[in-house]
């Protein structure tokens, strides 16, 4: 059985829907090019909180946005479509390179207070490094980049330190604030 596997990264401000679907129809209309089986996409779930008036989840964020795709277009779809999502264990315990003399940027106890327990703010970045070194690893990175926003960044230049071949996909919608 043949898969392809993307990593979808992006801002957690990015809101262009239209260009999440246009990008991702392209990525599943290869795959069905390429006689694949399976659609594999991997993401890191980061999406935004319930708006306690609406109580709906606002329509932003990459994650999000390419998670509602699947949901969508994916149950239809000529091939089989896999979601696999990966959240950053925020409250997880430091890892070893946390407390690493080479870390200089930060004290050694770096974490830091999150309600009553405290996070750890490399989280994301252990997590990036985890989605790309995940077997099986991904054949291609989607990146929807927007407000050069940091764990974007090092999702990328981790791809890419790892031999994967990552689409950068620009915010063309006005960057003025809309309603929300
Ligand atoms: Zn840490």
């Amino acid at each position: 059985m043949s898969q392809l596997i993307v990593l979808v990264t992006g801002s957690r401000l990015y809101d262009d829907a239209w260009t999440i679907k246009r990008v991702l129809d392209d990525v599943a209309e290869d795959a069905v090019a390429e006689e694949v089986d399976e659609l594999v996409i991997r993401h890191g779930a980061c999406y935004p909180k319930r708006d306690p008036k609406t109580g709906r989840i606002p329509a932003r964020s990459a994650d999000w946005l390419t998670h509602l795709w699947i949901a969508r277009f994916g149950p239809d779809h000529p091939i089989r479509i896999i979601e696999q999502e990966r959240p950053a264990q925020w409250e997880a315990p430091c890892r070893a390179a946390c407390k690493s003399r080479t870390h200089k940027e930060r004290p050694v106890d770096h974490r830091r207070p999150r309600g009553t327990t405290t996070y750890c703010p490399k989280a994301g970045v252990y997590r990036n490094k985890d989605m790309v070194l995940e077997d099986p690893r991904p054949n291609l990175g989607v990146a929807f980049l927007r407000d050069n926003s940091s764990g974007t960044s090092n999702c990328i230049t981790t791809m890419r330190e790892f031999g994967i071949h990552v689409e950068e996909i620009p915010y063309e919608l006005s960057d003025s604030p809309g309603p929300t």
